[in-house]
């Protein structure tokens, strides 16, 4: 096996003129593409970039995203992804927590970079434009900066300022001298940050090539000549592994939409025919309910891909019959580069589960109790996983990751159960688990229930103290425009859906819900406000 940037390189050796990257309408071959990832690894090398140095990017899916992030891999150099929507706090602790020195970002972000550089070690600073790389400016296939006048927006001078475009033409394509070894970091992947402060996962080449490999090897059905909805963010780790490096691994091409919003997915598939999309529920939802959907073609799709969050079941019906295409949940995380589990794609699929282990990859339910006693089929526990998927540990945190990781066993930190057919199903988070009265409460049981209730748009249920019962369920509720309850109503309205030691003692009506950046429910911000009132 050989690491991801010398997939690039065999790919564009082999099949130089086939595209890698479609943006806009303009198109990226693998020859282009390994060019620009040389250009910009010997730029990364002047700059004074190091073997295991870490630079950050800060980019939407565009071509440079693309080309810095294989350039970081292809010196030694460790990528930092970051989420373009982090206020400066967040990407103050990810810039310095990573002690990132070299950041590449986007024209509408520069002026803030420039300003929160001196509170980190970034010293270079290099800009792109959409613009960098769009066949007919004056003419977008679809609006990508909104109400913008122009396509690049304007960067006020500085020190140690770059310009993508200048570098490119600047550096030469010669190959750099170095290579990494396939068990050193490749890059810090922050986690969600949705149950405490986000963590720098290390992921080694060997955990994101081996991912690549073991997810493909569970799509038997797509060839070398495929085409990649590119809609999920290359940041987070779900879009980085399932839609950016599966593609490069395989010599895909790849189809980039920096902004993932239902017109623009829609119009890209009617435009660029993808035959492969991993997405997000929220997604094929927001798809699903577009006006425009009658009026496009999305047969092109013959597979789909779903994953961190459930995937309700008529969601699944809709979006299979208007494609064609066979959609499949599955379960990762961060800390697993992520996936670990995926429905079989020829077989059976079994809505509401997350599927089987992918090949290579180990999974058991433990005993919530002690953490290492197997519990029975059936039974719910801690989900645990082993693979060469599973990160090397938390960056410059042992002790989490010794907590985290043992025997090579992942603590998922998710409980689930398995059925008597080895398919898994998540319940809920462990550390969301309420514990009333001796009996275990699973938030999200609460939550479905109230998310059926006509006037309800979100519910969120936490455990507060009790007096006597040690925790008691509290629900928080965002009503659907125009709507008014009271409390008691929603009090009464589980009563014969739920047992009685899963209803609610507290309702509490809210505009809306704390969230994290990819909207989960920040439920430790709701627990902790609960905790300061007593
Ligand atoms: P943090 O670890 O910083 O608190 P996070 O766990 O939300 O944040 P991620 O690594 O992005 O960060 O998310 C992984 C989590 O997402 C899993 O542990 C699980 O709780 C949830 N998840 C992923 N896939 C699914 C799925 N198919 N169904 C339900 N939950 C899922
Ligand atoms: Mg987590």
């Amino acid at each position: 096996t050989i690491c991801l940037p010398d997939c690039l390189r065999r790919s564009a050796r082999a099949f130089p003129d086939k595209m890698a990257l479609t943006f806009q309408g303009y198109r990226a071959t693998y020859a282009a593409l390994d060019e620009m990832v040389d250009r910009f690894a010997n730029c990364l090398n002047d700059f004074g970039v190091k073997q295991g140095d870490s630079v950050a990017i800060l980019l939407p899916n565009v071509i440079p995203c693309v080309a810095a992030y294989y350039a970081i891999m292809r010196i030694g150099a460790i990528a930092v992804m970051n989420n373009p929507l982090y206020s400066d706090r967040e990407l103050e602790h990810q810039f310095n927590d990573s002690g990132s020195k070299v950041l590449i970002t986007l024209d509408l972000l520069g002026n803030r970079m420039i300003d929160l550089r001196p509170k980190t070690e970034i010293k270079q600073i290099v800009i792109t434009s959409i613009g960098d790389y769009l066949p007919f400016p004056k003419n977008l296939l679809f609006p990508l900066v909104g109400k913008k006048k122009g396509l690049a927006a304007d960067v006020k001078s500085a020190d140690n300022v770059y310009r993508w475009k200048a570098l490119m033409a600047q550096y030469t394509p010669d190959p750099p001298q170095v290579t990494p070894n396939f068990d050193d970091v490749a890059m810090y992947q922050y986690t969600g940050g949705t149950t405490g402060v986000s963590k720098g996962v290390m992921l080694t080449h060997a955990n994101l090539s081996k991912q690549v490999q073991h997810v493909t090897a569970w799509f038997p059905a797509f060839g070398s000549d495929e085409i990649m909805l590119g809609a999920l963010p290359f940041f987070h780790v779900f879009g980085l592994s399932t839609a950016m490096n599966l593609a490069i691994y395989k010599g895909w091409g790849n189809i980039l939409i920096p902004k993932p919003q239902p017109p623009q997915l829609l119009e890209a598939i009617g435009k660029f025919k993808p035959t492969f999309a991993p997405l997000v529920p929220t997604m094929y939802i927001g798809m699903l309910e577009h006006p425009d959907i009658g009026k496009t073609d999305l047969t092109s799709i013959k597979g789909c891909f779903s994953g961190s969050a459930p995937l309700p079941l008529e969601v699944i019906n809709a979006f299979e019959k208007k494609t064609g295409a066979i959609i499949v949940e599955g379960f990762g995380m961060t800390e697993s580069t992520p996936v670990t589990h995926i429905n079989p794609f020829k077989g059976q699929r079994k809505v509401g589960s997350v599927g089987l282990p992918i090949p290579d990859t180990l999974a058991r339910i433990v005993s919530l109790d002690d953490g290492v006693t197997d519990v029975p089929v059936g039974e719910t526990g801690e989900l645990l996983v082993k693979g060469p998927q599973v990160m090397k540990g938390y960056w410059k945190r042992p002790d989490a990751t010794a907590e985290t990781i043992t025997d090579g066993w992942l603590h998922t930190g998710d409980i689930a159960k398995m059925d008597e057919d080895g398919y898994f199903y998540i319940v809920d988070r462990k550390k969301d688990m309420i514990i009333s009265g001796g009996y275990n409460v699973y938030p999200r049981d609460i939550e479905e229930v109230y998310f059926e209730h006509p006037k309800v748009m979100e519910a969120t249920a936490i455990g507060v103290p009790h007096p006597k019962r040690g925790e008691a369920v509290k629900v928080f509720i965002v009503l659907k425009e125009g709507q008014t309850a009271t409390a008691e109503e929603m009090m009464k309205y589980c009563q014969d859906k739920l047992a009685k030691y899963k209803w609610p003692t507290e309702i509490e009506f809210r505009d809306e819900l704390p969230k994290t950046n990819v909207g989960k429910v920040l439920k430790k911000d709701l627990r902790a406000m609960e905790q300061q009132k007593k």
